[in-house]
C-alpha cells in the first residue's frame, strides 16, 4: 500500500468538531501514515487565528504592554478542546514553560511556532500518534537560510523510526538551536518536505475549499472544480492571483514528483484537485483555468524602425530597474512596444517615469492606458488545440469587451488579454461561457 502524508490547514483544526472530522479522515485511510498540521485558525468569520493572536503577544510585549490577557484567549482555546476531546495531556505545564520563555524575551519565531507545537502534540495524542518535533527534523543555518539537503535527511532519519506520527508544520531550527519559522503559510511547505521524505504517493492538503475552481465563484456563477491541473498550469493561475496553496510548497513536492491533492476538510466525499508533474492531456478539456489581477497600467511606446534600434529593450527595463520596478510583459509589435506595469510598482510616480521614457527612449508618441486589468486563461489543451484564440477573442468581442494588450507565453499554455478594469467581471464571463459552458453543451 502508498503512503500518503496528510497536511490540515488552520481552519480543519480549529476547535474540537473540526478536529474529530480529521480523525475520521485518518482512520478511514489506512495510507495516511504521517500528518502535519497548522495552528488552530479561525472557527468563524471573526474569529481570529491562533498563530495572529501569538504575534499580538509579542507586539504587547515590545511596547511594555500586558499580553497575559491575549494568553490566557490561547491557553484557554486549546484547554477547551482538550477537555472536549477528552485528552489527558499536562496543557497547564506546556503553557507555564511557555510563559516563562516570553517572560526572558523569547524571539518572535518562537512565539508564534508554539501554536503548531501545541496543536501538533494534542492532536498526535487523540490520534494515539507519536509526536515529532519540526524542531528535530526542519533545519535553517544559523543566518536562517533553509537546509534542504540536511532537512531531507533528518527527517528520512526521523519517519524511520515512526510508523505514524504527526509533525508541526512552519517552523524548524537553527544550527544554533534556535526556533525559526517560514513566512506565514508555511505548514504547506512542512507538508511538502514531510511528503518528499516519506517518498509518499500522494501529498493531500486538508483545507476548507474542494481544490481549485475554474474561476472565480464571485465572478462566475458555479464555476466548474479542476479535478487534474499541472504545476505549471498551476503556476500560472497563482501569479494571477488564485491561491490555496503556498507558492514554495509546489517545489519540494514537484521536485521529487509527487501529486499534490487539495482536499476538504468539511467535505471529504469531494476529490478535490490533483495537482501533477504532468498534465493530463486525456481529460478533453482545453482549458484549465481563467484567472486575473486588476489595477495595470499600459505604455504603448510607438518609433519608426524601433525594430532596428539596437539596445532599446535595454535602456527600457533600465528606466525599470532604476524606479525599482518589475516589468509584468512587454508585448512587441514591429514599431511598437508595450510595456505593463503593476499599480502598485508604480506608486504614484508615473508622470516621472514617463518623463525619464521620453528623455531616454525618444520614441514618436506615447499612449497611456491606466486601470487595466490582465486576464490569463490558462491550459495545456489550448497548444494543440486550433482556433483557441479565435474562440476567446470572438467571445470578447461578443460581449463588447475591447481589448488592448495581447500576450500569448511561449509555451502556448496561456493567453493572457489587457482590458479595462470596468469589464473585467464580464470578460472572465465571456471567457468562461465560451470554452467551458460552450464545451460542456457540445
Ligand atoms: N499558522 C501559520 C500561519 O497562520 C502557518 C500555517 O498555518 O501554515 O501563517
Amino acid at each position: 500500500m502508498g503512503i500518503k502524508v496528510a497536511k490540515f490547514g488552520g481552519s480543519s483544526v480549529a476547535d474540537a468538531l473540526q478536529i474529530r472530522k480529521i480523525k475520521k479522515i485518518i482512520q478511514d485511510d489506512e495510507a495516511i501514515r504521517y500528518v502535519v498540521v497548522s495552528a488552530p485558525g479561525k472557527r468563524f468569520a471573526e474569529d481570529s487565528k491562533v498563530t495572529d493572536l501569538l504575534y499580538l503577544c509579542k507586539t504587547h510585549m515590545e511596547h511594555k504592554l500586558p499580553y497575559e490577557q491575549i494568553f490566557n484567549v490561547i491557553r484557554d482555546r486549546y484547554i477547551a478542546v482538550a477537555h472536549d476531546l477528552g485528552i489527558r495531556l499536562d496543557l497547564e505545564k506546556e503553557f507555564d514553560e511557555i510563559s516563562r520563555e516570553i517572560s526572558e524575551g523569547a524571539s518572535v519565531d518562537y512565539i508564534a511556532s508554539r501554536g503548531e507545537y501545541l496543536n501538533a502534540k494534542l492532536i498526535a495524542e487523540y490520534l494515539g500518534y507519536d509526536f515529532i518535533d519540526a524542531g528535530d527534523v526542519i533545519r535553517f543555518t544559523e543566518k536562517g537560510r533553509f537546509m534542504e539537503e540536511r532537512t531531507d535527511e533528518l527527517l528520512r532519519e526521523a519517519l524511520a523510526e515512526h510508523e505514524n506520527a504527526v509533525i508541526p508544520g512552519f517552523y524548524g531550527r537553527r544550527t544554533d538551536s534556535t526556533i525559526k519559522t517560514f513566512s506565514r503559510g508555511g505548514s504547506d511547505i512542512t507538508g511538502a518536505l514531510v511528503a518528499r521524505a516519506a517518498d509518499a504517493d500522494v501529498y493531500e492538503n486538508w483545507t476548507d475549499v474542494s481544490g481549485f475552481l475554474m474561476a472565480d465563484p464571485r465572478i462566475v456563477d458555479n464555476p466548474k472544480p479542476i479535478a487534474t491541473i499541472s504545476y505549471k498550469e498551476l503556476r500560472e493561475l497563482s501569479y494571477m492571483g488564485a491561491s490555496v496553496l503556498h507558492e514554495e510548497a509546489i517545489y519540494p513536492a514537484k521536485a521529487a514528483n509527487i501529486p499534490i491533492n487539495i482536499r476538504n476538510t468539511n467535505r471529504p466525499e469531494d476529490p478535490g484537485t490533483m495537482i501533477t508533474a504532468e498534465p493530463d492531456k486525456k481529460c478533453g478539456q482545453v482549458i484549465s483555468g481563467i484567472a486575473g489581477r486588476k489595477d495595470f497600467t499600459v505604455i504603448g511606446i510607438s518609433k519608426s524602425h524601433l525594430a532596428g534600434e539596437k539596445g532599446f529593450i535595454r535602456k527600457l527595463a533600465g528606466i525599470m530597474e532604476d524606479n525599482d520596478i518589475t516589468i509584468e510583459h512587454i508585448p512587441t509589435g514591429i514599431d511598437t512596444m508595450s510595456v505593463v506595469l503593476d499599480n502598485k510598482m508604480i506608486n504614484g510616480r508615473l508622470e516621472e517615469i514617463l518623463e525619464e521614457m521620453r528623455q531616454q527612449l525618444k520614441p514618436d508618441s506615447m499612449d497611456v492606458f491606466e486601470d487595466m486589468a490582465l486576464i490569463a486563461t490558462v491550459g495545456i489543451g489550448m497548444a494543440e488545440r486550433k482556433g483557441t484564440s479565435a474562440t476567446l477573442f470572438t467571445a470578447l468581442a461578443e460581449a463588447g469587451v475591447n481589448i488592448r494588450m495581447i500576450d500569448q507565453g511561449s509555451s502556448e499554455m496561456n493567453i493572457i488579454v489587457g482590458v479595462e478594469n470596468r469589464d473585467f467581471n464580464k470578460a472572465i464571463k465571456a471567457i468562461y461561457g465560451a470554452f467551458v459552458e460552450q464545451e460542456d453543451a457540445e
